[in-house]
């Protein structure tokens, strides 16, 4: 089917404008802007080599954008300023549990109650045929007996497909080739393989304290205020209030729940010029707390007390990076391993091989031999509503388990990751820019992590690395000394027998 002329939006990709408009509505990103402005200037040789009648040699790239990150760190808002450069119509469905190949590509007619697949029924919503297509939850798609949505997902997205893309309910091939596709997720691990290969991923990562005030201040702060009719009142939130706003009232990688309590803040006000009742044009911290109630994170790691039998672990969810606790309860029973809290297969295989470490290592622990033989053992994470999973939980397994058949207190204030073999060895693992910040969120002051990613280091900014120390271990008695209190004095307990990089 041809689409007519004046159903195109006019196409006309100026890297100027492309790097103004993503430079005015966005604080930071700036590898993020890069790698975009990459992409449009190769997009726009493309076009001028096409037009020119060049032949495109037969090397297939990935070529299809994919913007991966936590919530709330502005993949939508990207996408939509990349529309506004380009000077195209936005539209954004998302593909989160389509399990069936005919959402994509439609249903024949002859199907009662036949429609259009997604993909064609957006084009027709927004009227144009070269628009910014953003599909989200590209990681949430699936795959049933009703055939694989995403092999069709490719063929739609696909520049050397999409050319004569067929949705069943058209029955007449349609060209995508004009439209500007972007997909978005949360993690990558979980797109299928032969989808992956394709994409052109651009990592979001989350937002430092200190970018948050600046996006709150030069951003969503105005934003809210206007969008809340209180544009022209000259209001002013107290930096003392946005940071308790940012520490107290939210704890996330992005700035979604952010921006949702400034918008809280601002409808209250609202209410009161409403009801004629006074307020102040300065918002003060006890202002917020009155306007957004008692605060939801009112303490940080460090304000509780070190224990026995709990250690601090970091994970990577699709959510950022995060702080969970690891438990350890023991009583007289049989030898019996009790793994809960949505514990995932790989994160129980991690328990059961801290438990085989620490039974096997009994002597150097100084436990007594066959002291598991009349104990149960029950390790729990809290936060039971939250599947958890992965290996990078072992090493904080391993220390809990230890603080509790040891009797001695973990320290809150360290937390760590890394992957545990049954010698006892740390093993690298990922995500570890989103769980320094995660930890910096939460109050930490020493973060454990395996040698081989002594490199990750790099990618942390500078004012978070400022208020953490490293330690680097290749095997858990290294992480025990530092994590566990010994009976010594703490500052020697942490001695430099261990790798200690404090930068
Ligand atoms: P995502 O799509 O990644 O979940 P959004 O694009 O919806 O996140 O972002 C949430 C809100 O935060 C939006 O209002 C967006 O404009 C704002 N925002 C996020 N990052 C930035 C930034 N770097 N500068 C300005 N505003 C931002």
């Amino acid at each position: 089917m041809q689409c007519h002329g004046r159903f195109e939006s006019p196409n006309n990709v100026s890297l100027t404008k492309a790097k103004k408009v993503l430079n005015q509505d966005h604080y930071g990103l700036e590898k993020v802007k890069e790698r975009i402005l990459e992409y449009l200037a190769v997009m726009q040789l493309k076009e001028k080599n096409k037009k020119a009648g060049e032949q495109e040699d037969g090397n297939r790239g990935p070529t299809i954008l994919c913007f991966i990150g936590p919530p709330g760190v502005g993949k939508t808002s990207i996408g939509k300023s990349i529309a506004r450069a380009l000077g195209r119509k936005f539209l954004r469905i998302s593909l989160g549990g389509i399990r069936d190949e005919a959402e994509i590509r439609g249903h024949r007619r002859t199907y009662v109650g036949a429609l259009p697949g997604r993909i064609i029924q957006g084009i027709k919503n927004v009227g144009t045929k070269n628009p910014v297509f953003m599909l989200d939850e590209i990681d949430k798609i699936g795959m049933d007996f009703h055939g694989d949505p995403s092999a069709a997902l490719l063929e739609a997205l696909d520049p050397e497909q999409n050319k004569e893309f067929s949705d069943h309910y058209l029955e007449v091939p349609f060209d995508l080739s004009q439209v500007f596709f972007i997909t978005t997720g949360n993690l990558l691990d979980t797109i299928p393989p032969s989808l992956r290969d394709r994409l052109e991923v651009i990592r979001f990562s989350g937002y430092t304290e200190v970018e948050k005030i600046n996006i709150a201040e030069k951003y969503l702060w105005k934003k809210q205020l206007k969008v809340n009719g209180l544009g022209k009142k000259e209001l002013n939130l107290s930096k003392e209030a946005l940071l308790e706003v940012i520490r107290r009232y939210t704890r996330e990688a992005g700035v979604r729940n952010l921006e949702r309590n400034l918008a809280s803040i601002c409808r209250k006000i609202a209410r009161k010029i409403a009801e004629n009742k006074s307020f102040e044009k300065e918002i003060s911290m006890e202002q917020v707390r009155k306007f957004l109630g008692p605060p939801k994170f009112p303490h940080t790691v460090l304000e509780e007390k070190d224990e026995v039998g709990i250690s601090t672990g970091l994970a990577w969810t699709e959510a950022g990076g995060e702080v969970l606790f690891i438990e350890v309860a023991l009583m007289p029973g049989k030898g019996v391993l009790l793994l809960t809290g949505q514990l995932g297969e790989v994160m129980k295989e991690s328990c059961q091989a801290a438990m085989s470490f620490v039974k096997s290592h009994f002597k150097e622990l100084g436990l007594k031999e066959n002291f598991a033989k009349n104990l149960d053992v029950h390790i729990h994470v809290p936060e039971g509503a939250v599947p958890k999973d992965g290996p990078s939980a072992g090493v904080a397994m391993a220390t809990a388990l230890v603080s509790a058949l040891t009797k001695k207190p973990t320290l809150r204030e360290v937390a760590m990751t890394g992957e545990i073999t049954l010698r006892g060895r740390v093993m690298e693992i990922g995500g570890v820019k989103e769980k320094a910040l995660a930890a910096r969120r939460a109050g930490v002051k020493t973060i454990i992590l395996p040698k081989d990613n002594r490199k990750d280091l790099e990618e942390i900014p500078s004012e978070v690395k400022k208020d953490l120390k490293f330690v680097f271990v290749d095997n858990l008695f290294d992480a025990f000394k530092v994590a566990i209190e010994q009976s010594r004095d703490r500052t020697e307990s942490r001695s430099n027998k261990v790798a200690i990089k404090n930068s």
